[in-house]
């Protein structure tokens, strides 16, 4: 297999952040049964450790966690890949359903694709698909 093909058929890698374990569980076996490659990071540092690592086609991230919230990551990732002069990775944004003011400073920042807590696994698989098609 030559290079090429074997980047072509590379399984698509996202990186899912959130505090709380029992999602982290939950995104690592849905992304995964779904055919995705996940990393999951309990936190911003974490993550950004692992984004100087390896290459990323996805980036999840839930908003309220304690030290860097939401925002403050999907900032810290796009510093990165702006320095780094990495492509930038497309961003979804776990929020729950009472979090409007949250929701809206993360369209201030620009983000464009939201997923609510609780979601139902086919609207969230199609939110990828969406944001993987390229
Ligand atoms: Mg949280």
């Amino acid at each position: 297999m030559n290079t090429e093909h074997a980047i072509h058929h590379r399984k698509k890698r996202i990186l899912a952040v959130d505090d709380d374990g029992l999602v982290r569980k939950s995104l690592e076996i849905l992304l995964k049964e779904a055919g995705y490659e996940p990393v999951v990071a309990a936190g911003g540092q974490e993550a950004l450790g692992f984004l100087t690592q390896r290459h990323f086609d996805l980036l999840i991230t839930d908003i309220r966690m304690p030290g860097m919230d939401g925002l403050q990551v999907i900032q810290a990732v796009r510093d990165y890949c702006l320095e780094a002069k990495k492509h930038p990775i497309p961003e979804i944004v776990l929020t729950a359903y009472n979090d409007d003011h949250v929701r809206e400073s993360a369209v201030r920042l620009g983000v464009r694709e939201f997923i609510l807590k609780p979601f139902k696994v086919d609207e969230f698989l199609k939110v990828l698909e969406r944001n993987l098609a390229h």
